[in-house]
């Protein structure tokens, strides 16, 4: 007689959809919540309405730089102050505690190497633990607190610091250098990291972020940020590049790290598919290589290096300086005071091969991770300066068997996508697609405050979803919606977006109305509510912002406690269901007895009472199995009640006429 029916009304006022006295019922059944226990994406934590500069930053292990989409619209980075694009990565402490960032503080790497910070970024979100097997790879004090767990610490004079006061110090000074050179005041960023980069990597870097007055919109992987100023992912054809999209690797080899990821973008979403590689490879390995090279040919003595720090660093700048020398010519010749420092392009070669051989070995096993060959890779993105060498270049494309893309530069292309993706949340990029996904599902609550899911998480964005309801009991005119956002059953452990009426629906009987409620979630990451009773087109609208308000350890939170309350959740959910179907049973059989008294006999009426108490004893207790059972044979015995009703009806409607 009245399955299905979630919740029900008794008055013409105001409703709630999750209060008792609601009038909507789902004509649809209820989406099955799919319960995923890992974040596969990082989120931004705001949408932005008008137009603005949001820069972009690589914080880079060696250089970090800054990059905005000029007036012309195109991603350019911010060199000012005459000190070039890549600002070195540095930090140096003066006597008096003072800081210097950047390119003045890199000579201080060998005057002071134990007042002078580099290469934080293999620090943030690490314990001791982590780090300790290359300790003797930083010239600076790194405490050991004895703890395991607790986050590293760097001594400098008698201060300590953590490596987000740190990285915060080089973005602060990202961040002026924007500011004097845009002329304008920089807010917000979007700052990239490594593929690999756990949550709490990426939480200290979003902490750095904010400690530099930063409000940091989005963590984007660096292959990702590459990837999208390589324009993939951006254009028409590579949103609709079929079913299958596009697979791409990203060839990352910096000064001290090295990474590889294949990612796949398929209708502007981006997945990492595998990441591989070595966190200490990279140039600097090619730069030490040259450096034994000349100590041999030299014959020097590797302890009085070891001992004469200086010299040490001026050959190590020497030594680069030759590789990049090489790069482009033959033969490196020059001197440090009475050592040679000769070197010619084969011999280098020669000697950086087992490291380059190391990183195609790491290509591999990318692809093999990801289940993929060679010939699926559709296209191969060079990131970093040691990608300038030519051997690099020749053995990766060589590996994958065609030619590579490097025609941006591989220092700045990270920096100039993550500028490109500040625009897209900035709002000025109106023709892209927001290259993102939901993180948490959307919904309405309905009655006995259930979650009903209409957009699930990881659905991507823009998309549009809607759900049919109806009333379930006569005469209402007016209905709350109540827009929430999260993974678990009940509303209450989900966080509320929006509530909003439907006013002035024409009073109808019940299940009459038809109430379509729409969610629109544009690429914006603004959820527009729609309602709307179609038979009298009664309509109300809301914008509900921001779905992206949450920081991404919350988002963490919540679908860790989705997972965790899965079981308890899904029978709350039942028995609430079971308990709203009662309350529903007893209003219709009710109001059937008080309507249609003459179809029933006496003993009929009673009879329906009876179990009508018998369903009301029960009704609120959280035996879902009694209360179905109840509402079964209550609805078995008013079965036939409901048939001489449409029995009447249609004799009364056929009265007079002959078939
Ligand atoms: P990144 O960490 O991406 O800033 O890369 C820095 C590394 O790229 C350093 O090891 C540099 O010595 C190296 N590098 C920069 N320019 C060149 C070049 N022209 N040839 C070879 N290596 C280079």
């Amino acid at each position: 007689m009245c399955k299905h029916i979630i919740s029900y009304n008794n008055s013409t006022n105001i409703h709630k959809l999750q209060l008792p006295n609601t009038a909507l019922y789902k004509t649809a059944t209820f989406a099955t919540l799919k319960i995923m226990a890992k974040i596969s994406i990082n989120l931004a934590t705001g949408s932005i309405q008008k137009p603005e500069i949001i820069v972009g930053i690589d914080l880079g292990t060696t250089n970090s730089l800054v990059a905005f989409i000029n007036p012309e619209g195109n991603a350019q980075v911010i060199n000012d102050l005459g000190k070039g694009v890549l600002m070195p990565s540095i930090i140096h402490f003066t006597a008096n505690n003072d800081t210097v960032v950047g390119n003045d503080a890199k000579e201080f790497l060998i005057s002071e190497p134990q007042n002078t910070i580099f290469s934080v970024k293999r620090l943030l979100g690490r314990s001791y633990k982590d780090i300790v097997a290359h300790k003797d790879f930083f010239s600076y004090q790194i405490i050991d607190d004895g703890n395991d767990e607790s986050l590293v610490k760097i001594k400098v004079g008698e201060t300590f610091y953590s490596p987000i006061d740190l990285s915060a110090m080089i973005l602060a000074e990202l961040k002026h250098r924007a500011e004097h050179a845009l002329k304008t005041p920089v807010k917000k960023a979007v700052i990239t990291v490594p593929a690999y980069f756990n949550d709490s990597q990426r939480q200290a870097t979003r902490d750095a972020g904010k400690l530099a007055g930063l409000d940091v919109l989005r963590i984007v992987n660096e292959p990702t940020a590459a990837a999208l100023a390589y324009g993939l992912g951006l254009k028409p054809d590579d949103l609709s590049h079929g079913d299958e999209g596009k697979t791409i690797a990203v060839y990352d080899l910096g000064g001290g790290t090295f990474d590889v990821s294949i990612l796949k973008i398929n209708n502007g979403i981006f997945e990492v598919l595998a990441t591989n590689g070595d966190t200490f490879l990279g140039g600097d390995d090619f730069d030490r290589a040259i450096i034994d090279y000349w100590i041999t040919e030299n014959k020097l003595d590797k302890q009085l290096l070891i001992n004469n720090k200086e010299l040490t660093q001026t050959l190590r700048l020497k030594a680069e300086e030759a590789k990049v020398a090489l790069s482009t010519q033959n033969l490196f010749n020059q001197k440090v005071g009475d050592i040679f420092c000769t070197i010619d392009k084969q011999t280098f070669e020669n000697l950086i091969s087992p490291k380059v051989a190391q990183t195609i070995l790491a290509c591999q096993n990318a692809l093999t991770d990801a289940g993929l060959a060679v010939a699926d890779i559709n296209e191969i993105i060079m990131v970093g300066g040691s990608t300038r060498t030519p051997l690099v270049k020749q053995k990766v494309a060589s590996f994958f068997g065609k030619p590579v893309n490097d025609s941006i530069n591989p220092d700045e292309v990270v920096a100039l996508g993550a500028a490109i993706q500040a625009d897209v949340l900035s709002g000025n990029r109106k023709d892209i697609l927001l290259l993102d996904v939901t993180p948490l599902s959307l919904g309405i609550e309905t009655m006995g405050g259930l979650m009903d899911v209409i957009i699930p998480r990881n659905n991507k964005v823009p998309t549009k979803a809607g759900r049919q309801y109806t009333t379930s009991v006569d005469g209402q005119v007016n209905l709350k919606i109540a827009v929430y956002q999260g993974e678990r059953d009940l509303v209450k452990e989900n966080r509320k977006l929006a509530e909003f009426d439907l006013k002035g629906i024409p009073a109808m009987p019940a299940g009459f109305p038809k109430i379509d409620i729409n969610f629109l979630l544009n690429a914006d990451g603004i959820l527009t509510v729609q309602a709307i009773e179609l038979r009298s087109g009664v309509k109300q609208q809301v914008d509900v912002k921001p779905v992206y308000g949450l920081q991404d350890e919350e988002v963490e939170r919540m679908l860790l406690d989705s997972v965790t309350h899965a079981k308890a959740d899904v029978e709350q959910r039942m028995v609430i269901e079971a308990q709203t179907e009662a309350q529903q049973m007893i209003y219709t059989c009710e109001r059937f007895i008080q309507k249609h008294q003459t179809l029933l006999s006496q003993a009929e009426t009673a009879q329906t009472q009876i179990y009508i108490s018998d369903l009301k004893l029960i009704a609120n207790t959280t035996d879902k199995n009694d209360i179905l059972n109840k509402i079964e044979i209550l609805n078995d015995y008013t079965r036939p009640f409901a048939e001489r009703v449409m029995d009447t009806a249609i004799a009364t409607a056929m009265k007079g006429k002959s078939i």
